[in-house]
């Protein structure tokens, strides 16, 4: 039951009633125009047909100023019938600024200051404490987890069945019910400031009732059930407010940010703290206004207030966007200061035209437009002073060792020495191979160094690496140990970059050599942005002309034995296959288990078939060496843990089974089936779901429909977002309060952009200027643990 709308139609006078509570409201609050959620014109359509004077007095009211609004708000009052309540006063207010209480006076301080200092009141530093918060710049930055909408509704009898609401009121009856044993509801009824009712429930929480006295304002959200006319709230979020009138609340009246919880440590004072810190510190900006308006970016202080205490939708969504380009401008800033070896010095080659023609002639094949044009970003590079430090993108068989094989050629045409390191023996010697092919002809010298030669075999290569009797040298980690001087390093190629990591990659940066690093994950530019920010970006996205692409079905348990007797009839053709078990990521026991379980299965269920096993407590060597087998066809079927990601060619394997796909994420998924379709004949992937969601199987059907690495791996991130990705670098993107590369890529690109000009100004960030930049840097570098950068 509720308020005058429990039966039939509203009289006039319930009609008034209603209109002219809003009203009072929004006087009292100062006209800030936020009383009512969406603004008080929602208002006139809602409630004031019948009051065309008040309609009149209201029209355009949130495009006037505060002291338009009061006298817009008193005509439309006086216009509704008389009433024998005096209409409140507006207390004064700034402009712009939400109306808090004013308690909040005193000196100003420094954002540095320690919490510890302020009198936030007994128990306060504890609080802190436990929230990781230590100064008063921590608290302004402590940002709400979400907000919610907790001005007035125009009227409950809106609100839309399943909708999110949060309603404000005072308890007027509570009592509990006991359906069925063991089942517990509790009922309170709340009145709102329009007198209406609603009914608001909860299951099974016998404790919520200790707080709720009859009287008490609370404040609760969750999902309203209509019944008819009236409305229920299954409440998932409540704050019982303490005392007052509900419209000076913090926690009311507005949209209001919900914090991180922690127990006893209410939101109230969260809020009240960090309005103390906005009020008191005197909040500059390290962006400049030419900056600002550059990249249509609110100021900093307008930014807090709206993060915390924003007016409106607008103030909340200027405000997030300022503070997000804040947080990818610090993260480039850091990564870019990182690699700061690679804005440093490196070769300066020729890199012409005619010798990337030269090259091309001797090809059996024309480059696609694509690896063209990442060609021309690589040869621009060597040609420039700086260091060379780029990614090379391309989904498996896009065509990224032919354009390696290029930039190399070109290094060697100004006589200096090329490396191409892998991260496994059997990839050093299936690059080994094509690089022999493509530059062999030309007359350059390639040779090959990996642990395997035996100790005077790999002398004699270190000797010619020294004397620059080699031009291009193949190998593993062996590359950079001890033991190896090189004549003249100019270009040095990485496969496979994640495989090594950042060290790694410096040591054999030792030289100063250009740096090309090439990888066969797919990655969204978002995230490359961010998590390789240290090096340029090239992808190649397009496949060279004439491949079949591979057919992908996914099947259920329940059809997992027909599909082995496809593979049966595959291997009859003479092909091979790849069955890859179950993820299981607790483990590699158990991993191990379920591969060789399934490995034994086989066998059972594939007589004529001979069966092999790769897993991940092998050694290198032994991987190695089951790959090579299996690559000579001694065995028809590999099954294998997640170990053979690894880009390993065995053209005559054609089908890939991959159990528990559900398990899988999608890049990976992809990844693994790009171990098959590496020859002429049509290659399958077969995905077996165990049991699995509506949601699951939409996600698997991304990678039925889809061959491109790069549209599967964004569809991957904004399923599972940015947290839950594997497989690349994550330092830095777990400090990402705000940010969402499923969604940011333009912001992204605009902080990067301002990252990358500051940089090439002021290399250190010394100028006077930019010290408040450089200190909220460290500020934000100390928290990440990072090391020190500046
Ligand atoms: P990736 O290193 O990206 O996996 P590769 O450079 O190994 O790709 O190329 C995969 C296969 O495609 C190789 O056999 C190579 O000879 C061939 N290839 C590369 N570029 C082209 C092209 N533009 N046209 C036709 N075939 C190509
Ligand atoms: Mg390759």
């Amino acid at each position: 039951m509720f308020g005058c709308y429990s039966g039939g139609v509203p009289t006039l006078s319930d009609m008034q009633e209603k209109l002219r509570r809003p009203l009072e409201l929004e006087l009292a609050q100062g006209c800030q125009n936020r009383a009512v959620s969406g603004g008080m014109e929602r208002l006139l359509d809602n409630f004031a047909r019948p009051f065309p004077k008040v309609r009149e007095a209201l029209r355009g009211y949130g495009d006037l100023t505060v002291v338009a609004r009061e006298a817009a708000l008193r005509s439309a009052l006086a216009a509704l019938a008389p009433t024998s309540r005096p209409a409140p006063t507006a207390p004064t207010r700034v402009e712009n600024r939400p109306a808090l209480p004013p308690e909040s006076d005193g000196a100003p301080l420094a954002p540095g200051t320690e919490l510890s200092r302020v009198n936030f009141g007994p128990g306060a530093v504890k609080k802190f404490t436990a929230l990781g918060l230590h100064t008063l710049r921590d608290l302004l930055h402590e940002y709400p987890r979400r907000h919610e909408d907790r001005r007035a509704l125009p009227s409950l009898a809106q609100v839309e069945d399943g909708q999110k609401v949060t309603v404000e009121g005072v308890i007027v009856s509570k009592h509990r019910r006991t359906p069925r044993p063991g089942m517990l509801i509790l009922e309170v009824t709340l009145e709102n400031a329009w007198g209406e009712r609603v009914k608001c429930t909860w299951f099974n929480q016998a404790w919520v009732e200790k707080g709720l006295r009859d009287g008490a304002r609370l404040i609760v959200s969750g999902r309203a059930k209509r019944f008819g006319r009236s409305v229920q709230v299954a409440v998932e979020h409540m704050e019982s407010l303490s005392g007052g009138a509900g419209g000076e609340s913090l926690s009311s009246g507005r949209i209001i940010g919900v914090y991180d919880a922690r127990d006893g440590i209410s939101q109230e004072f969260v809020r009240r703290a960090v309005q103390v810190a906005l009020t008191r510190v005197p909040i500059g900006d390290y962006l400049t206004p030419r900056w600002r308006a550059q990249y249509g970016l609110t100021d900093l202080p307008d930014a807090l207030w709206g993060m915390h205490f924003p007016h409106d939708e607008a103030h909340l969504e200027r405000a997030t966007r300022r503070l997000k380009f804040d947080e990818y401008l610090f993260l480039e800033l850091r990564v870019l200061l990182q690699g700061e070896d690679a804005v440093l010095f490196g070769k300066r080659f020729g890199a012409t035209d005619a010798d990337m023609q030269t090259f091309e002639a001797g090809l059996p094949f024309a480059f696609t437009n694509a690896q063209r044009r990442v060609l021309y970003e690589i040869a621009d590079d060597m040609r420039a002073e700086r260091q060379m430090a780029r990614l090379l993108q391309g989904d498996v068989g896009s065509g990224k060792t032919a354009v390696a094989a290029c930039a190399l050629f070109l290094a060697w045409r100004d006589a200096y020495q090329g490396a191409l390191m892998a991260p496994t023996e059997i990839l050093a010697r299936q690059h080994y191979a094509s690089l022999t092919g493509y530059l062999g002809p030309h007359g350059v010298r390639v040779g090959l160094l990996i642990g395997a030669l035996g100790q005077k075999a790999k002398a004699e290569v270190q000797r010619q690496i020294a004397d620059g009797e080699l031009d291009v040298v193949v190998g593993t980690q062996a590359l950079i140990q001890e033991g190896v001087s090189w004549h003249n390093l100019g270009l040095a190629v990485v496969d496979e970059e994640h495989r090594f990591g950042v060290m790694q990659r410096r040591k054999l940066l030792a030289g100063r050599p250009d740096v090309l690093v090439m990888s066969a994950t797919p990655i969204p530019r978002s995230l490359a942005l961010t998590s390789y920010g240290d090096l340029e970006l090239s992808v190649i996205d397009e496949l060279p002309p004439g491949r079949t692409p591979i057919q992908t079905k996914l099947i259920q348990d329940t059809a997992r034995r027909q599909s082995y007797g496809f593979v049966m009839r595959q291997i009859r053709e003479g092909r091979q296959a790849y069955v890859v078990t179950a993820l299981i990521e607790e483990s590699e026991t158990l991993e191990l288990l379920a591969a060789t379980q399934l490995a034994d299965d086989l066998r059972v269920l594939l007589p004529e078939a001979r069966v092999g096993l790769l897993h991940g407590r092998m050694s290198a060597q032994e991987k190695d060496d089951v790959m090579e087998v299996f690559r000579r066809r001694e065995f028809d079927v590999l099954v294998s843990t997640t170990v053979i990601e690894v880009g390993v060619d065995v053209p005559n394997a054609t089908v890939m089974v991959i159990e528990n796909a559900e398990r899988f994420g999608l890049s990976q998924l992809h990844q693994l089936r790009g171990r098959v379709g590496r020859g002429s004949n049509q290659s399958y992937c077969i995905l077996v779901a165990g049991e699995h969601s509506q949601k699951t199987r939409k996600r698997l059907k991304i990678i039925e429909d889809s061959t491109d690495g790069f549209v599967i791996a964004e569809a991957d991130l904004k399923l599972r977002g940015h947290g839950e990705l594997r497989g690349t670098r994550q330092s830095g993107l777990d400090e990402l309060r705000l940010g969402d590369l499923g969604s940011d890529l333009e912001i992204i690109e605009q902080a990067r952009a301002l990252a990358k000009y500051l940089l090439h100004h002021d290399p250190t960030l010394s100028h006077p200027g930019l010290a408040y930049l450089k200190s909220e840097l460290q500020a934000r570098s100390s928290q990440v643990a990072y090391r020190e950068v500046i």
